[in-house]
């Protein structure tokens, strides 16, 4: 794991969009992109509840931004920062469009745990991790040290179902 302080800077601001889409009923997630020059380029969180449209994942957000906004280097030099792992459409999408590096907090793995342990209905999509979906994609994660915060997360929006 090489995890830079530069790198949890992008995970926390992850983590605080994710913080804002469960304020707003959302689902607990958000993601940055972050270009081959250290700037962040674009962020989202998700919006699945608010627009009633459950693909509005941010890091398919993130995609669809980054192959109508970048070139095919800046998209492959690009790291997408995420409070927790992509699922498999947006790991589907990210390769697609050429993205670098994925940088996550919790893993799916995790995250499912968690929401199967307070009795969530289970997932209507299977469970994969990014690189089953994407094998040449850079993953890394999880990231220990913020995990407490996004399981904090992802359970007060399993009670609050
Ligand atoms: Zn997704």
């Amino acid at each position: 794991m090489t995890i830079s302080e530069t790198d949890l800077v992008h995970l926390r601001r992850a983590v605080e969009l994710a913080r804002e889409a469960l304020a707003a009923g959302d689902g607990p997630f958000g993601s940055v992109l972050v270009d081959g020059a250290g700037v962040e380029r674009f962020a989202d969180r998700n919006r699945e509840v608010s627009t009633g449209d459950p693909t509005r994942h941010p890091e398919f957000e993130i995609a669809r931004w980054a192959a109508a906004n970048l070139t095919a280097n800046e998209r492959a030099d690009a790291t997408v920062y995420t409070s927790g792992e992509h699922c498999p459409m947006c790991s589907a999408a990210h390769a697609w469009v050429g993205l670098g590096r994925i940088v996550y907090v919790a893993s799916a793995e995790q995250i499912t745990g968690w929401r199967r342990d307070l009795g969530a209905e289970p997932s209507q999509v299977s469970v994969l991790p990014i690189t089953a979906v994407a094998p040449g994609l850079p993953v890394e994660g999880p990231v220990d040290e913020l995990v407490p915060e996004v399981r904090a997360l992802i359970e007060r929006a399993v009670r609050l179902r």
